[in-house]
């Protein structure tokens, strides 16, 4: 099939690759001049084990799923990788109790070697750490997103796939047997293909909606969930990745490590009603005393305003957490499309897992 796949961010280029793979013409669309302009750079980069989600969620599923292919992709493609672990930590008996439900789920979700662990045994890895008790997941690492994508990237073109940069979708219809599809950038256009993968990002509902005859009640509402980083200014105190409980919305200001060894702080969460990516320094307080609850040693005056990604939530404050939303023929109707809504966490970790899922739903 021809197959046309829209926006170059992991998601997109896991699905193109593994399209490209299954014996499929591919092209990408992307709006901007580049990969991974979009989500898919302004993220924690972290390798996620799947410890949290409810188990038979699409969440769940793709997280273990898509982390234990993502490892093996990182080692086959020399991709730069990390499996650092990480430490779930609890700072006070009603933390204590949510970090052992935490066990729990991750232990329905099959995550391998996920352990509790005391105070001391948590401090004996990490010295600076306060905690009473934690989780250990020694399957959680770091990655080079940019690495892996440009590995994405590359397969895609050493199997006849190219992506169209500056070439915004515009809208399209199904006229029996293709789909007709209107571009605009640089060379407006319009082009016919067999099949359709919308995996835009925060624009996969606007899309969505320029979708001729698409079921309206069946394109979710996007909801902005902001999260700023601070960077840390001096050595790492810590060399696993620490999280405290997670937070309405998000799994609270943490303490990510990237590939080059600095350490940074976030996200935290901001509900947001459009795309702003500027740090507000003010933040930072908050940032201080969430921190300073397990790392108690945090210098005044060390965390800098660093960047932010913006989350496409599908739920708001205090509504509980969505899944992702995979919309395939069996969904809406209309052949060989899939729109893909509210691919937030942990979507960098899912993508090669739901490559497979979408890639599949289009036969
Ligand atoms: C703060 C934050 C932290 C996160 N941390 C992690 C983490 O540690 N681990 C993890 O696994 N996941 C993490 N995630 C989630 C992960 O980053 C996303 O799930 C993933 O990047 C989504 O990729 P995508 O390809 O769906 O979207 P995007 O990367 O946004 O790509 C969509 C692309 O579509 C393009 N586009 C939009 N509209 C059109 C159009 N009409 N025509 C053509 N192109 C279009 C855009 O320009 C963009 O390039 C985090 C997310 C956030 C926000």
């Amino acid at each position: 099939m021809q197959v046309l796949v829209i926006g170059a961010g992991v998601v997109g280029l896991a699905v193109a690759r593994t399209a490209a793979r299954a014996g499929h013409d591919v092209t990408v669309a992307e709006m901007t001049g580049g990969i991974a302009n979009g989500v898919s750079s302004r993220n924690s980069e972290v390798i996620h084990a799947g410890l949290y989600y409810p188990t038979d969620t699409l969440r769940a599923r793709h997280c273990v799923r898509g982390r234990r292919t993502l490892y093996d992709f990182c080692v086959s493609h020399g991709v730069p990788h990390r499996k650092c672990g990480k430490l779930v930590v609890a700072t006070n008996p009603a933390e204590l109790a949510k970090v052992e439900t935490i066990l729990a789920q991750a232990q329905a979700n099959g995550v391998e070697s996920v352990e509790m662990i005391g105070g001391n045994a948590a401090r004996a890895m990490e010295s600076e750490l306060f905690c009473i008790g934690g989780l250990w997941s020694p399957e959680t690492g770091i990655i080079d997103s940019h690495s892996y994508m440009r590995a994405l990237w590359g397969e895609l073109e050493d199997r006849g796939g190219m992506i169209a940069f500056q070439t915004p979708v515009e809208r399209m219809s199904f006229r029996t047997p293709h789909w007709h599809v209107q571009f605009g950038g640089r060379e407006p256009g319009a082009f016919d293909f067999d099949a359709v993968v919308n995996s835009a990002g925060l624009g996969a509902q606007a899309l969505a909606r320029r979708i001729e005859g698409y079921p309206a009640e069946q394109v979710p509402r996007l909801v902005l969930g902001k999260g700023n980083y601070f960077g840390y200014a001096g050595r790492p105190a810590f060399s696993r990745l620490i999280y405290p409980t997670p937070i309405d919305g998000g799994l609270g200001v943490h303490v990510t490590l990237d590939m080059a060894g600095r350490m940074r702080f976030g996200p935290d969460v901001e509900w947001v009603s459009e795309e702003n990516y500027a740090v507000d320094p003010r933040r930072a307080d908050s940032f201080y005393v969430r921190i300073r609850t397990y790392w108690p040693a945090l210098p005044d005056g060390s965390l800098v305003p660093d960047y932010s990604g913006i989350r496409p939530k599908l739920r708001g404050p205090g509504e509980g957490q969505a899944d992702f939303m995979i919309a395939g023929p069996a969904e809406h109707h209309m052949p060989r499309l899939v729109n893909l809504f509210g691919i937030e966490s942990p979507g960098l970790t899912s993508s090669l897992s739901l490559a497979e899922e979408v890639v599949a739903k289009l036969a």
